[in-house]
């Protein structure tokens, strides 16, 4: 089906993703999965051809484009099979918070950094103790003159190794009511008591930084407090939105592009004197996964055209998250069974899309979490 998304103007930033992805993503993929990181270099790169942050108003140095041009960067890496290069989580997570919350000192200090590439964030909210309910952490952030005073531990944060910025969820408080003791600082990470942990062995997104940190009596000026003590929970809330969405249009370019390609493999690959896409299971399996592809769009596009406009889709994004990244996984599994042997191979992309996929039930909220939502805002 023609998507009604993109202008002109939003369809021409594509060709120049594509062009950066041929240019400069392709040749090192090989050379990041192997060193379990993307080169700061070509964050840079990307920041330089307008790639990082591509929301961001001029005043702040960004670009001045809009959140489609975000989603165009996030189906490009899918369609070469990027999945570690962790620009959503960088532009379209984190800088937010920043952004949305930050006061203009703030914003000035950071976000001409974030939009060049020169400084990548990451946001700390999950502790070996607790992933889902988040109220439940132990890192504390104690008020001591003019700093806070930060000690805890997190795991799983993406961009652990590479981030210059770490937006942390930490307990201010002790109020009987756990949501209101929440905050968010950034900490920057040359700060003393920040130490990065183990670089943590995954079983897919090979290129993608993934590590514990821990705060040490790290010292942070309060100025780096975003908004007002014991607001983070809130403005968690507030952004998780757009973070559980950018995972839902990362998982629906995947299926997209793993559907082509099955299909290309599926008519040169031949067996019992004819091409494999010719038998019926063959493609009653690839129209399956076709139709669930065109469903997905439609709705994804829907809610990514709601969520520009700036309506309140609590329910529509855990649903897109949720549906998305199972049917996702779906796919890739149904599309795999056609690659045969080769389909178990790491060089292929198929393969690595599998394993890459199985995460996307699981951060950004599970899909257990995004089904409570969806029960709550139904009323049930
Ligand atoms: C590769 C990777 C990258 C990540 N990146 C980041 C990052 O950058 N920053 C960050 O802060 N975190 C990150 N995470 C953490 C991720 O968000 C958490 O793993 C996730 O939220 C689940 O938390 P948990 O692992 O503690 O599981 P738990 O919360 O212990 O959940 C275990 C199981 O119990 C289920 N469950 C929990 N509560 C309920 C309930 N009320 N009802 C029904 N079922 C329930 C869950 O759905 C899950 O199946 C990342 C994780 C991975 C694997």
């Amino acid at each position: 089906m023609q998507r009604q998304l993109y202008s002109e103007e939003h369809e021409l930033f594509r060709e120049t993703v594509r062009a950066f992805m041929r240019r400069e993503v392709l040749p090192r993929q090989r050379a990041w999965n192997e060193a379990g990181m993307v080169d700061r270099e070509t964050w840079r790169q990307a920041g330089e051809a307008g790639l990082v942050c591509p929301w961001l108003e001029p005043e702040w140095g960004g670009p001045g484009g809009d959140f489609l041009h975000s989603a165009i960067v996030m189906e490009e890496l899918s369609r070469v099979y990027e999945s570690g290069f962790a620009l959503a989580l960088h532009s379209d997570i984190v800088v937010p918070y920043i952004h949305r919350f930050g006061d203009d000192q703030q914003r000035r200090r950071w976000l001409p950094g974030c939009a060049s590439g020169e400084l990548i964030t990451a946001i700390a909210m999950t502790e070996p103790g607790t992933g889902s309910d988040l109220a439940a952490i132990k890192t504390t952030a104690r008020r001591d003159g003019d700093d806070y005073v930060l000690t805890g531990a997190k795991t799983f944060i993406s961009n652990g190794m590479l981030c210059d910025l770490v937006v942390v969820a930490a307990k201010t408080g002790e109020d009987p009511d756990p949501h209101k003791n929440i905050s968010l600082l950034v900490v920057e990470a040359k700060s003393e008591g920040f130490v990065r942990g183990k670089k943590l062995e995954k079983m897919g997104m090979a290129s993608q930084d993934t590590s514990e940190l821990s705060f040490e009596d790290c010292r942070v000026p309060a100025t780096n407090l975003l908004g007002v003590e014991g607001s983070g929970f809130m403005q968690l809330m507030t952004k998780l939105q757009q973070e559980r969405l950018c995972v839902a249009i990362g998982a629906q370019a995947a299926s997209e592009q793993v559907l082509v390609d099955t299909i290309a493999y599926t008519k040169e690959r031949h067996a019992f004197g004819k091409p494999i896409s010719k038998f019926q299971n063959t493609s009653f399996k690839l129209v399956e996964c076709a139709t669930k592809v065109e469903i997905g769009r439609a709705f994804l596009d829907k809610v990514i055209a709601e969520h520009v406009a700036g309506k309140n889709l609590v329910k529509e994004c855990s649903m897109a998250k949720y549906w998305l990244t199972d049917t996702s996984q779906q796919i890739i599994d149904d599309c795999l069974q056609f690659f045969g042997g080769y389909g178990y191979m790491l060089e292929y992309p198929v393969t690595r899309a599998f394993m890459d996929s199985r995460v996307q039930r699981i951060y950004a909220g599970t899909n257990e979490i995004m089904k409570i939502i969806i029960a709550k805002q139904m009323g049930l």
